[in-house]
């Protein structure tokens, strides 16, 4: 079934649907919804910002007025269920006038208007009667140039005339009690109940984890590569390393520099994992290996998920290393001029350098190194197998360490059928103190009051939001975006508020960040790009707008980001008014915990259980192996076993196993 051939898909929306990557029918169908709305208890009207459902009586006339042209507005006086009475607002939708029906009940979904008082904004609207039988109101992520309803009603379509087939058959299926993956699709765009949607969930994700245990169990364990790259001296080395450092390296960094040390000098190469929580001191273990590294006359190279977080890396390394004659460090960006390219690949093809460091371009095609022998790769995690497996590829059987502040079960890496090691680092150099706090959006204003004094008396303040100037359904500016925070609190504090995102310059970003760092702003608005990075060690304050739209591994991270000098610090968790039981839950849990092992195992068991504000999505990517449970990977185990014992195959292209088997060689066995 081919998209075009769907209920009001002509030429222009076809091209939305590409260009927000929904290709099929099989593609839309994927596209699940962000968030639910509950039909059965909508919302009060308040005029907060945030968007909401509420069921309504229209007691006015609708009027259609003509602001200028293509521009029309059409007004209703409406009154909740409440007694709140308020204007409910259409643009360009003038035949709305003769729909609506007076004294008859809606439901009406949008967000007040910015300017007008008292106003919903409407993007969406059907009879409260005609409502029956549909519990839940399905929210999307906006495709650009395609209505909501119009993108609902593909959905609708799709579900309708296209056939879902899983990678396993009916009968497996039926044998194994799990749902119909077109029924678990069913459910998930147009639940009727929590659970339907939690059921779904679930059964979605285990569509895209039976491939990956059906190709673990495929994997023969090949053995560790044969060390080429021969170190000596090693402890003597760790000595002197030692003393080019500011601090005294806590015992687990010690422990873990040892064991790599071990690694070092046995007769197979490296594959290691260093495990640790935000802020329990990574880099200077890793550090040391490409210290150890030039020192014994290899090429090094560090990656990092981030131009910010490169950089920093690269001015710690100058610091550290800066007067060592035998180490050359080199930066490689990507915004860098083609000179300025061609002169640092030379230096690294010619052996002139023995330490890069850089984010993604370190593993581009056209760079050449010398003699790669030892490859970091910081927060794991945020890179993708295919960019590991590459970076590998440019030396011979090169030693790997790879860094992530998400613990990945040894169960699980084990499960995975790889031969990696991991060591982690347990003790923090400081004992981070973040009180964390959960402020619903309607009290924002009252929380910034209180930190401006807080600024007027030398605090630092991250802001971090979900996106950065995204909109919602209806093209509207979505409150909690980079951009209207920092349009909010540009006039609202006593201090100078940078912004800094991902779709800026780089030097701009540099810039605003140097700026923060120095005390000249202090507060930094910004997307998640600080999560992984920017060491303003005296931030004492983290705001994190939507905080439910942020796993429990992220906002771990981001509050990881404040008190680094051990100064007691504070957290604000800003959640929408009307945030779901279960994600409030997850919140508390968040609050009241700062183990960040115990929360990414909390994010495990919890995971796929009642995350109604919908904003994982399942598809499938290994760099995400942390996101499923060991109970759904053992499932699928056993379902691949069946599968295996009937002489059966999965239904998936070659193709599409071929690069699962390459990203599961790549990620977990990487030799
Ligand atoms: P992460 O594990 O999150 O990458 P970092 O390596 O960035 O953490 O370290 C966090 C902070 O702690 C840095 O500012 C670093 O300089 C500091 N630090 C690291 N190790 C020690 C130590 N042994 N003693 C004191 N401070 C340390
Ligand atoms: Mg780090």
């Amino acid at each position: 079934m081919e998209l075009s051939e769907l209920a009001g898909i002509g030429k222009t929306r076809l091209k939305s649907l590409e260009e927000a990557g929904i290709l099929s029918c099989r593609n839309l169908i994927e596209h699940t919804p962000r968030k639910y709305y509950n039909f059965s208890q909508p919302d009060e009207f308040v005029s907060n910002g945030s968007y909401k459902l509420i069921r309504a009586r229209v007691i006015g006339d609708a009027r259609t007025a003509r602001i200028r042209k293509n521009f029309m507005m059409t007004t209703v006086k409406l009154e909740d269920s409440f007694g709140n009475v308020f204007t409910g607002l259409w643009y360009n939708q003038p035949y709305v006038k003769n729909t609506l029906k007076f004294d008859e009940e809606y439901f009406v979904y949008g967000k007040d208007d910015k300017k007008r008082k008292n106003t919903l904004v409407v993007s969406y609207y059907k009879g409260a009667n005609k409502a029956d039988g549909i519990a839940f109101f399905p929210v999307y992520k906006s495709v650009d140039g395609m209505g909501s309803e119009a993108f609902r009603h593909a959905i609708d379509d799709a579900l309708l005339k296209e056939e879902i087939n899983s990678v396993i058959s009916p009968e497996l299926e039926n044998e194994f009690a799990i749902m119909n993956l077109s029924e678990a699709y069913k459910k998930i765009h147009r639940p009727e109940s929590l659970s339907d949607i939690n059921v779904a969930q679930n059964r979605i994700a285990l569509e895209s984890i039976i491939p990956i245990a059906y190709a673990s169990e495929e994997q023969i364990k090949i053995g560790r590569a044969a060390r080429m790259n021969s170190y000596s001296h090693l402890k003597i080395l760790f000595d002197e390393y030692k003393s080019l450092l500011p601090f005294t390296l806590t015992q687990s960094q010690e422990d873990a520099i040892f064991e790599i040390i071990k690694d070092l000098e046995s007769n197979l190469s490296m594959n290691r994992l260093l495990e640790g929580d935000v802020g329990s001191g990574k880099t200077a273990v890793a550090m040391f290996c490409l210290f150890a590294a030039a020192k014994c006359g290899f090429q090094a190279v560090i990656m990092a998920p981030t131009e910010i977080l490169a950089r920093q890396h690269y001015e710690l390394i100058n610091k550290l290393f800066g007067c060592d004659p035998e180490i050359k460090t080199v930066y490689l960006s990507s915004s860098m001029t083609a000179a300025e390219e061609r002169r640092v690949m030379g230096y690294l093809k010619y052996g002139m350098a023995n330490i890069v460091v850089g984010s993604h371009s370190v593993f581009s095609k056209n760079v050449e190194y010398n003699n790669l022998a030892l490859v970091v790769i910081d927060e794991q995690h945020k890179f993708g197998v295919r960019a590991r497996a590459a970076l590998q590829e440019k030396g011979k059987n090169v030693d790997t360490l790879t860094m992530s502040a998400t613990p990945i079960p040894r169960s699980l890496a084990l499960a995975l059928g790889g031969s990696l090691d991991i060591s982690v680092l347990a003790a923090r150099p400081h004992a981070q103190k973040v009180k964390t706090n959960i402020v619903s959006h309607a009290k924002t204003n009252d929380m910034w009051n209180y930190l401006n004094t807080k600024i007027e008396n030398g605090s630092k303040v991250f802001v971090v939001c979900p996106k950065i100037d995204d909109t919602e359904d209806d093209g509207i500016l979505d409150s909690s975006s980079a951009v209207s925070v920092h349009e909010y609190l540009k006039n609202k504090l006593n201090t100078e508020v940078v912004l800094v995102h991902g779709k800026m310059k780089r030097e701009d970003a540099e810039k605003k960040i140097s700026d923060f760092k120095s005390g000249k702003s202090r507060c930094l608005v910004s997307t998640t790009i600080v999560e992984v990075g920017v060491d303003a060690k005296d931030a004492d304050i983290m705001v994190i707008e939507n905080a439910s739209n942020f796993g429990l591994a992220s906002l771990h991270q981001l509050r990881g980001r404040v008190g680094r000098d051990g100064r007691q610090a504070e957290c604000y968790c800003v959640v929408q008014n009307d945030i779901s039981p279960c994600a409030l839950e997850r919140l508390k849990f968040f609050k009241n915990n700062t183990d960040g092992f115990k929360i990414a195992e909390y994010d495990l068991e919890s995971r796929g259980a009642g995350n109604v504000d919908g904003t994982q999505q399942h598809g499938f990517d290994l760099s995400d192996i942390t996101l499923f449970s060991i109970a759904q990977f053992e499932l699928a185990k056993k379902i691949v076993k069946k599968v295996k014992q009937r002489g059966e195959s999965l239904n998936i292209s070659d193709e599409t196993y071929q690069k699962i088997v390459s990203k599961i060689a790549s990620s977990v066995a990487m030799n």
